[in-house]
């Protein structure tokens, strides 16, 4: 807390008060009905910051070992940070947390738009769900004032149905609404947790946890603005951003083109995964790109809270056979390419309308796509015929046939739905070692679309991140080699990295830049920042200026080591989560698939990642990462970050 002096009835008083955030917890148990507001002290949210750091504190301290995912006992977490709802862009950012269903670990997902700033605004800084209601119900938390209602009639119903019911019920169409969809009811363990109808905490089922919890929807809304220790200073480094904007041309293009622009550098590089991650490149990738999307579809690119970068795409669609309503936004790069190129698709509408889906059910559409793409190379190699598939050629390149299995997941009918609900890992489990061999998952969590062929330290993250294979948990390869711009090595610079690399380097030094951004993720994790705007290398915001942002909003004298020590500190417990939960060595494991041959064309074409190489770059890891050789977080690392509260096995 700070001393600060308010003027109020005509005096001044001097009270303590934070700068950034509200000092509140909400916990919640919906067993019992109950909610309590917790008052941490300045250590606390100096300690933790917010995000998943801030989660993971309650879910340490308060998930039995051994929980099942979908049980009462299983603490669920939603927080924003000491920064979220500063006025300045990519700060609004809200982190979910729990056991995941989808892969037994920890479960871990970020989502951007107005839903976290808003959060704060009504008064509080995240809210820890314990317990199960025994009907439906939703939660509003409205310039501080808590209830519970009743849910009965939003069940079943499509996102965006559920945001028109609630903003008409609740006579106000500026509430922020965070909830599961059908696709939870339905029982698919990759369900999302939806706002706006178009933003995602995606990954690691987060959604189901909720819905498990009979918990719908959070409805949040204020009027309270959060106050900066220097405003002036926040407003420099706002102020600062549309001109470095311009002389950026990755943020600019990401903006311009939204995330689908990466689509044709990937192709170009031969690294754009195709059929199921079997070939990297694809002639027809080019249509489904976001340089196309703005030339075709897209109606208009959307933000959230205070960003200049809008990056957000909104499509619309009112032709037949695939009308794709506004209300969803737009496909992100990582489902132009599960949906697209993984399954060899290149009609855009359809790829629109998958996206459309998965937002209408509230399901991860990396995991779905994926999902689909495993079953298509099953099919394609007869590891399943006819009798698996309903009647279905599920052949790669058929729409038609893609958008069916879609629909037989969010629902969890028909032959492939209750397979394919469960994600590939469990399909796999059913159709045989051949189908294993079709995986593209780490720790039962589908890849994202960023071959480890072409960035090996990304893969190597792939398969050490706590929560399976994410692509935004480290700094990617291209940006630590010689011939990256100025600016990029000037970032990375600030955190001790000076030492580009060669191209698919898997060298000590590349594992150590993979290790220290993974740090750099992992604060912006728990700052709740987003990645295209702050980041340690290709971003608007470089590490110096996330030090000078800090600072300006919470008045705290932070430094940059403090900053990293704080995600170093997140990292850890995510890991000593799943120490507990028996994860370790034998779980940092990358799929087969990576270590054979890529087929096709491009320049990867006959290139697979190799084992031995892989191990050592693991054991090294570990090692900088002061771990043991099984990959625990060792006692004296959990002593230097504050950790040694923490029950770890023995
Ligand atoms: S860069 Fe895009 S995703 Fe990130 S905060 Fe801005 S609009 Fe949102």
């Amino acid at each position: 807390m700070t001393k600060r002096t308010i003027a109020t009835e005509g005096k001044e008083w001097s009270i303590l008060m934070p700068y950034g955030y509200n000092g509140k917890i909400l916990h919640v148990d919906l067993t019992n009905s109950r909610q309590e507001i917790e008052e941490p002290s300045q250590e606390f949210y100096r300690k933790y910051m917010g995000g998943s750091a801030m989660g993971m504190y309650y879910i340490l301290k308060d998930t039995p070992i051994g929980v099942d995912p979908l049980a009462p006992e299983n603490v669920l977490t939603v927080m924003a940070s000491v920064v979220t709802g500063s006025l300045i862009s990519g700060q609004s950012r809200v982190n979910v947390n729990a056991r995941s269903p989808l892969t037994g670990a920890i479960g871990d997902s970020q989502s951007g738009g107005f839903f976290p700033a808003n959060l704060k605004f009504a008064g509080i800084d995240g809210i820890v769900v314990t317990g199960r209601s025994p009907k439906p119900v939703y939660l509003t938390v409205i310039d501080g004032k808590v209830a519970f209602r009743d849910a009965g009639h939003l069940m079943g119903k499509l996102t965006g149905e559920v945001e028109a019911i609630l903003k008409e019920e609740l006579d106000d169409p500026k509430i922020h609404i965070l909830q599961h969809g059908p696709g939870a009811e339905n029982g698919v363990l990759f369900s999302a947790l939806m706002s706006m109808a178009n933003r995602a905490n995606g990954r690691t089922g987060m959604g189901l946890v909720m819905a498990s919890k009979n918990l719908k929807a959070i409805v949040v809304k204020g009027t309270k603005k959060m106050e900066m220790a220097d405003r002036d200073g926040l407003k420099a480094i706002m102020k600062a951003g549309p001109g470095l904007m311009k002389e950026n041309a990755d943020v600019d293009d990401c903006g311009t083109f939204g995330t689908g622009a990466c689509m044709n550098v990937h192709n170009e590089v031969g690294a754009q995964p195709f059929r199921n991650y079997n070939e990297g490149q694809w002639d027809r990738a080019v249509d489904i790109s976001g340089e196309t999307m703005s030339d075709t579809i897209l109606l208009k690119r959307d933000t959230c809270y205070a960003c200049i970068v809008r990056c957000k795409r909104v499509v619309e669609i009112t032709e037949p056979p695939y009308e794709v309503d506004p209300l969803y936004g737009g496909p992100e790069f990582e489902t132009l390419s599960t949906f697209g190129t993984y399954c060899g698709i290149n009609n855009l509408a359809a790829v629109a309308r998958a996206n459309q889906t998965c937002n209408e059910y509230g399901v991860d559409t990396i995991s779905c796509g994926a999902t689909i793409s495993f079953a298509m190379e099953c099919f394609e190699k007869g590891i399943i015929g006819l009798e698996e598939t309903g009647g279905l050629e599920l052949r790669f390149g058929d729409a038609e046939v893609m958008l069916e299995v879609l629909q037989q997941i969010v629902t969890n009918s028909g032959a492939l739905g209750p397979v394919l609900s469960q994600g590939s890992a469990r399909a796999a489990e059913k159709w045989g070692p051949e189908a294993a061999d079709c995986l593209i998952t780490v720790k039962g969590l589908e890849a994202p679309a960023h071959m480890p062929q072409w960035k090996k330290g990304l893969g190597l993250i792939y398969a050490v991140n706590p929560f399976g294979a994410d692509h935004q948990s480290c700094e990617h390869d291209p940006n630590y080699e010689e011939g990256s711009t100025d600016l990029i090595l000037g970032h990375l610079a600030e955190i001790d990295l000076k030492e580009p690399q060669q191209p698919e380097s898997l060298e000590p030094e590349k594992v150590r830049f993979a290790a220290k951004t993974q740090i750099f993720y992992s604060l912006m994790d728990t700052l709740e920042l987003c990645q295209f705007v702050w980041g340690p290398a290709w971003c608007l915001y470089g590490p110096s200026q996330t030090v000078d942002m800090v600072r300006t909003v919470t008045g705290w004298d932070v430094s940059i080591d403090e900053l990293m020590r704080v995600g170093e500190r997140r990292l850890n417990m995510l890991r000593a989560y799943n120490a507990r939960e028996g994860f370790g060595r034998k779980d940092d494991k990358l799929p087969n698939k990576f270590f054979k041959a890529l087929k096709g064309s491009g320049p990867f074409a006959g290139k697979a990642l190799d084992k031995e190489e892989y191990e050592r770059a693991l054991s090294l890891y570990y090692e900088m990462a002061d771990w043991t050789e099984d990959g625990v977080p060792a006692p004296a690392k959990m002593l230097e970050l504050g950790l040694e509260w923490v029950e770890m096995p023995s």
